[in-house]
């Protein structure tokens, strides 16, 4: 049974990609960006969020921590390098004001999650995407969880820091994508080493594969040996002959360098 760290699930989601879609949410990066719109996820590990303005005091999480990372004074405090993020806490606060980032879903259980907007998807030309975090930061997971959403003939997208082994990612994920999103941090190799904490040299070399791959999917596209990805009912039912149909580079513009 495989298992992946899911750090969110959002609905109804109108940005990553066409129509209707749920992104999931992966927890773990294996760079750390500065700008990072969703910093929680960057640790693959779960962690607790803490909200202070809804604590009432009562103590109950104190009680209840086997690490003594909790003290009450007025508020809860927590001691975060002794906490493991066990969620013990988060599960008994009466003011949800502990709450637990990380949790573990295995494959049937977020592919039948994710079912259940298939409406949504259907009717808008939506689907679902992978995002993060680095999805294929839990590759064989992403490769599964793919390929039985295609199964079903929904559109499946993925966003990438494009950081990953090629030969893994291609007979894990490829031909189960109809679009990716790949985040193009920064071209100077020394900047994004400096900055994100690890070299391009990988990202670059496996843009230029999808590239590649992309451009390959279209002729073969064009040749009418494939159906052109899109909602239910129009995704190819069987592996595309070159990967995923589209690609698309996001470079983002930024106060680095
Ligand atoms: S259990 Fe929740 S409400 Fe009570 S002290 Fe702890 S954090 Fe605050
Ligand atoms: S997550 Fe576990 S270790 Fe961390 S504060 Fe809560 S009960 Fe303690």
């Amino acid at each position: 049974m495989k298992e992946a760290l899911i750090g969110d699930i959002g609905r109804y989601a109108a940005h990553d990609g066409p129509g209707i879609r749920t992104v999931v949410f992966f927890k773990g990066c294996p760079l750390c960006c500065p700008w990072c719109h969703n910093p929680e996820f960057i640790a693959g590990r779960p962690e607790i969020a803490f909200y202070p303005e809804r604590c009432i005091g009562c103590g109950d999480c104190r009680d209840l921590c086997p690490e003594t990372a909790l003290t009450v004074d007025r508020i809860a405090r927590l001691d975060r390098s002794r906490c493991t993020g066990c969620g013990l806490c988060a599960a008994q606060c009466p003011a949800r004001a502990l709450e637990q980032v990380g949790k573990i879903f295995a494959v049937e259980e977020l592919d039948a999650l994710l079912r259940r907007d298939i409406l949504f998807y259907e009717t808008s030309g939506g689907g679902v995407t992978l995002s993060g975090g680095e999805p294929t930061a839990q590759l064989a997971f992403c490769g599964e969880l793919l390929q039985r959403l295609h199964r079903q003939g929904i559109h499946t997208a993925m966003e990438t820091n494009g950081l990953f082994v090629w030969d893994d990612f291609r007979a894990a994920c490829l031909d189960h994508l109809d679009l990716i999103l790949f985040d193009v941090k920064i071209a100077d190799p020394d900047t994004h080493r400096r900055i994100t904490g690890v070299d391009n040299t990988l990202i670059f070399a496996n843009l230029a594969r999808l590239a590649a791959a992309a451009l390959s999917s279209l002729r073969a596209l064009q040749g009418g040996k494939n159906r052109p990805p899109g909602g239910r009912g129009s995704a190819p039912k069987a592996p595309g002959p070159g990967g995923a149909a589209r690609l698309a580079a996001i470079f983002y513009r930024h106060r680095y360098g």
